[in-house]
């Protein structure tokens, strides 16, 4: 059941296969020296493509912004759709077993629909049905200063658009990490041009450059309505929470994506460098984790999946993050 939640999916087959991507050739220094390259290429690929390029199926326009089957990310505009997708080809991801596979918007407003959910007071959840790709969810918070849309799901359609416009329209965007980046530049436009706030550590994954996208550095962020990003590393290097001061009924939310993590038992919460791959968080990283939420006045969670219907720590939360905290630490450190 965790499983149809979390980025996993991984077949008997996909464990032979992670087994030679952790490979000492293929460290993470490399993969990102390959996304860099692949991300360049591509933002190449896209200026150097002629309009009617006279390539077989070329389509007579400067082409397509691919998306990725597995794990939706949206890629810059190509004739043709990329090679590969470093973010699956990452140690922390996984290539479709039945090889790379690409999609359109366009493809993905006709087969699936966007469900948007009041979760309380001035937070609404917007969750793909079907699920697509890694199967998150994002959140839009209200603030009296404008909204703030917190991680992404790649279908965005009139009827979301619509919604979302009732809802106040979103005036900023920001993302947890790279695996939810997904169609993040299709919602800034269809929102006049949202700034997306993302760590500048995370630049080498951003696989449809784009100058609404704003790199941040250091450890915090404030954003609008009293929100502040907080950049925790662990499951990236720039993987960040939002902090949401004004939830829970003025007891304050941690909006955590998939950092923590929230277990099947919602009284604990959990960290890992790869979910689909079960590659644990060494203990510097989760006392660093720990370190930074901290601070943060909160007593709910919100997570990026639906676990058993919700994926949320309604109160409690910041006990919960320490115990767990502590029992990870016992478990890996014997
Ligand atoms: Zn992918
Ligand atoms: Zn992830």
């Amino acid at each position: 059941m965790v499983e149809d939640r979390l980025d996993t999916h991984v077949e008997p087959i996909r464990h032979a296969e992670a087994a030679t991507d952790m490979s000492p050739k293929k460290t993470r220094r490399l993969f990102l020296q390959d996304c860099s390259t692949s991300a360049a290429a591509l933002a190449a690929m896209a200026t150097a493509a002629p309009a009617g390029a006279a390539d077989a199926g070329a389509a007579p326009h400067e082409g397509t912004a691919s998306i990725c089957v597995t794990c939706s990310s949206q890629f810059a505009e190509t004739a043709k759709p990329p090679e590969h997708c470093p973010i699956c080809e990452d140690e922390r991801q996984y290539v479709n077993p039945d090889g790379q596979q690409w999609t359109s918007l366009e493809a993905l407003r006709a087969s699936h629909k966007n469900v948007i959910k009041k979760e309380e007071s001035d937070l609404h959840s917007i969750n793909t049905e079907p699920k697509f790709g890694i199967g998150q969810r994002a959140f839009l918070i209200r603030t009296p200063e404008g909204n703030v849309l917190w991680d992404c799901v790649a279908l965005l359609d009139d009827a979301t658009i619509a919604r979302v416009k009732e809802l106040g329209g979103i005036a900023e965007i920001a993302i947890s990490h790279p695996h939810y980046y997904s169609t993040m530049v299709e919602w800034s436009r269809a929102f006049g041009g949202a700034p997306i706030h993302i760590h500048e550590a995370e630049r080498p994954w951003v696989m449809r450059p784009d100058p609404c996208i704003r790199f941040w550095k250091g450890r915090t962020q404030d954003l609008r309505g009293g929100l502040k990003l907080v950049s925790t590393g662990g499951h990236f290097e720039g993987y960040q929470v939002l902090h949401w001061p004004a939830g829970a009924e003025g007891r304050g939310a941690l909006m955590a994506g998939d950092q923590p993590q929230i277990c099947m038992d919602p009284e604990q919460v959990s960290f890992m460098y790869s979910y689909p791959n079960y590659i644990p968080l060494n203990a510097t990283a989760i006392r660093h984790v720990v370190e930074c939420l901290d601070p943060l006045e909160y007593d709910r969670i919100y997570g990026a999946f639906f676990i058993r219907g919700k994926g949320i720590v309604p109160t409690g939360g910041k006990g919960v993050v320490r115990r767990s905290a502590d029992r990870y630490l016992r478990a890996i450190l014997g």
